[in-house]
């Protein structure tokens, strides 16, 4: 059986990548969404074991020593982390998987698994992302402010990136998306 694709999917914060992620998970059966481990306190209703698996400190540290995540980063002074294992083993029940993750995790997976497709979602404008990540209410304005800032950084990344697509329109940029992706899967098809 072919291999699932793994596909990176990044953005900054408030970009509105849940929302198009929710439409991609709704518009094929095959793909799926990788569940971080964060130290992150969830959000009002967040679940865990769906939206992340929230641990403590202790036990993110347990599963880097135990080698149990892809790749890790700290972003706005939490840690974030890819399970290793569940990963894998998706990818080799031909499961295509999404990793919804920042700039360091995905520099670490394209060094780790180059045959990646990497996707980095971007905001319209940068006072359209301010605009959203204030309008959505979730954070403090302290935590808005280094996340803009961590936002502007990571825009200096998206040259990295094999695609890159604007967040106009929810749909339009959920269409994209899923465009790149089956053109990648013809082209890859074509080749095995
Ligand atoms: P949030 O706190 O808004 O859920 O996530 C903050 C940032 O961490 C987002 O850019 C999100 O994509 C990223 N993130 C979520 N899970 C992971 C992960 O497992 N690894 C890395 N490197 N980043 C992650």
């Amino acid at each position: 059986m072919a291999k699932g694709l793994l596909i990176v999917y990044a953005g900054a914060s408030g970009v509105g990548k849940g929302t198009i992620m929710k439409q991609l998970l709704n518009s094929d059966s095959n793909f799926r969404l990788s569940v971080s481990a964060t130290t992150r306190a969830p959000r009002p209703g967040e679940i865990d074991g769906v939206h992340y698996s929230f641990v403590t400190k202790d036990e993110f540290q347990k599963l880097i020593n135990n080698d149990g995540l892809l790749e890790y980063a700290n972003y706005c002074g939490n840690f974030y982390g890819t399970p290793r294992k569940a990963v894998y083993d998706m990818l080799d029940a031909g499961i295509d998987v999404f990793l919804e993750i920042e700039i360091k995790g995905f520099l670490q997976i394209k060094e780790k698994y180059p045959e990646c497709v990497t996707i980095f979602l971007l905001p319209p404008s940068i006072d359209e992302l301010e605009r959203r990540l204030v309008g959505r209410g979730t954070e403090e304005y302290d935590v808005i402010k280094k996340r803009l800032q961590a936002a502007k950084e990571e825009l200096t990344y998206a040259d990295q990136f094999d695609y890159t697509v604007i967040n106009d329109d929810v749909n339009r940029a959920t269409k994209e998306v899923l465009d790149i992706i089956s053109n990648i899967k013809k082209e890859r098809n074509k080749e095995n």
